[in-house]
């Protein structure tokens, strides 16, 4: 029998003593022990009683033994069901009980913590899997089989659910099926060309769709090797780019990276591609890339909902500030938010997708996922952007960051850009507060450069001119730091919180 996803993935496998992951600390995995060792975990899954369908908790820190729970849940036919390990006791308990786990595998120092919440709401085991091959889940499974038949599942059959990363609302469960992550994985491997010979620096998280659907579905299709980090470290990133061809990043890799003496055309020589999605690149970002390495960025766009819809070429032209043109077999519109009617091009308006890479909706919210499609089955996105006269398209923003001031939309971006052009300025995000007058006060919170001496009037008097009078920022505000989730994403929500009470007498 065959596991739909699993056989994809696997199918063009090298040989078995062909590395697939290599750690920084010397474990090295091969496509053959990765078979085995996949194996013995679908086998005590298995044992454990998780049947087809079944959810598999997965909460513990970067390791391959990640991956390998993740291809068990595959060939077990359960559905795997990976969590942040930053999320506290609290969260932790909300995700547990939306997504009820057969099993729940942990970090063994979150073991005794976590305890009283799986009890309460009945989780029938929970194990424990150390980045170190330690744990009782590694311990067991060293007692089952390196075979196993893989249970039968087709392309409709569920093979994870990812929480969306809940910058927004509460975080919701998007249900991906073997189809979805196995035409993308195929999409995107093609599209970048990648290739056996192709070698990945991993140093992204493998509990989001980037570094684990993204980054490992593809490279396993490719038959690829990974150099799996634990986290982004610019020094270790530099010095494996002379083994490696590729690296998929979110834009702060780039930007950190660039802030090294070390990154040189030399440095680079041997990549052959870097890619960026999950937010924002700036266009500055992928010029200055360009400028001291000689490499364009390739940017892409995707979501945990869609898996990626849109990349610029590999070959012909990656155009800075956009993030490409739709993949193969995968359609983008853009549509008046208020109506659903199509938009021509240059007008900016929600993305709406439609192909084999959309999910098949939220966990356990059918009301929620019919109300997130078109009457002709395209997901609402959520984000805003526009796609030129050559079919590249701009994302402009989230329709839940625009800001409506006096009766005006504003998109922050515009407006981030203009500021980030500043001389001082190291990066800025503009939200809307509560405003008796406007409605929405459009309101820049800005990044300065160490040492810069720069302050709200000579920000205000810079852009005027440039920009139309409703759009410029009421207030400016300084801070250190903007808050970041694990992807890189400003979290403009926490920022409206800070700020609500600004425009209150
Ligand atoms: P997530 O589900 O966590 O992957 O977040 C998906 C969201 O990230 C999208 O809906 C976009 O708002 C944003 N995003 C992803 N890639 C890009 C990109 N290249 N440029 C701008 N925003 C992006």
């Amino acid at each position: 029998m065959t596991s739909y996803l699993y056989e994809r993935l696997t199918q063009t496998a090298p040989s078995d003593d062909k590395i697939v992951i290599e750690t920084p600390n010397g474990r090295i995995l091969t496509y053959g022990d990765l078979r085995k060792e996949s194996a013995r975990f679908a086998n005590l899954l298995v044992s454990l009683g998780v049947a087809p369908g079944d959810r598999v908790a997965v909460q513990i820190e970067k390791s391959p033994d990640a991956i390998l729970v993740y291809l068990a849940c595959l060939r077990t036919g359960a559905i795997f069901l990976p969590l942040n390990p930053a999320y506290t006791t609290v969260e932790t308990e909300y995700y547990l009980g939306d997504g009820r786990p057969t099993v729940f595998i942990c970090d063994p120092a979150a073991f005794e913590r976590i305890l009283p919440v799986t009890a309460s709401i009945n989780v029938a085991h929970v194990e424990t899997l150390g980045n170190d091959e330690d744990g009782s889940f590694a311990r067991k499974a060293k007692c089952h089989s390196v075979d196993f038949d893989d249970v039968q599942r087709g392309p409709d059959d569920l093979a994870a659910i990812l929480y969306t990363s809940g910058t927004t609302g509460r975080s919701k469960g998007a249900m991906l099926s073997h189809g979805n992550l196995a035409s993308n994985a195929a999409t995107l491997k093609d599209f970048w060309r990648l290739t056996s010979d192709d070698i990945l620096i991993h140093a992204l998280p493998v509990y989001h769709t980037h570094g684990l659907f993204v980054a490992v579905n593809t490279m396993l299709m490719a038959g690829g090797s990974m150099h799996f980090l634990p986290g982004f470290n610019a020094e270790l990133i530099l010095s494996l780019m002379s083994r490696s061809t590729v690296l998929m990043g979110v834009p702060t890799f780039y930007t950190r990276l660039l802030q090294n003496a070390a990154l040189t055309p030399t440095a680079t020589s041997n990549m052959r591609m870097f890619i960026s999605g999950s937010a924002p690149l700036w266009a500055e970002t992928h010029q200055e890339w360009q400028a001291r390495t000689g490499h364009q960025i390739l940017e892409r766009y995707g979501m945990t909902e869609t898996n990626m819809n849109t990349s610029n070429p590999c070959e012909g032209d990656r155009i800075a500030g956009t993030v490409g043109i739709p993949l193969p077999g995968i359609s983008v519109r853009v549509v008046d938010p208020e109506t659903g009617v199509a938009l021509p091009p240059g007008e900016v308006g929600m993305l709406e997708v439609k192909g084999p890479n959309v999910f098949a909706g939220y966990w356990q919210m059918p009301e929620k996922t019919a109300s997130e499609f078109s009457l002709d089955g395209f997901f609402m996105t959520g984000d805003l952007g526009r796609i030129n006269e050559r079919g590249y398209i701009h994302i402009v923003g989230r329709a839940k960051d625009l800001v409506i001031t006096g009766g005006f939309n504003v998109y922050p971006i515009e407006i981030e850009s203009e500021i980030d052009a500043l001389p001082g300025v190291a990066e800025s995000a503009v939200i809307g507060v509560p405003h008796a007058d406007f409605g929405e006060g459009v309101t820049a919170i800005v990044v300065p450069k160490k040492g810069a001496s720069i302050d709200e009037a000579r920000v205000l008097s810079a852009l005027q001119g440039r920009l139309a009078k409703f759009k410029l920022p009421k207030r400016v505000l300084f801070t250190d730091e903007l808050p970041r989730n694990a992807m890189g994403k400003v979290q403009k929500a926490m920022l409206r919180q800070t700020y609500a009470d600004l425009y209150k007498a």
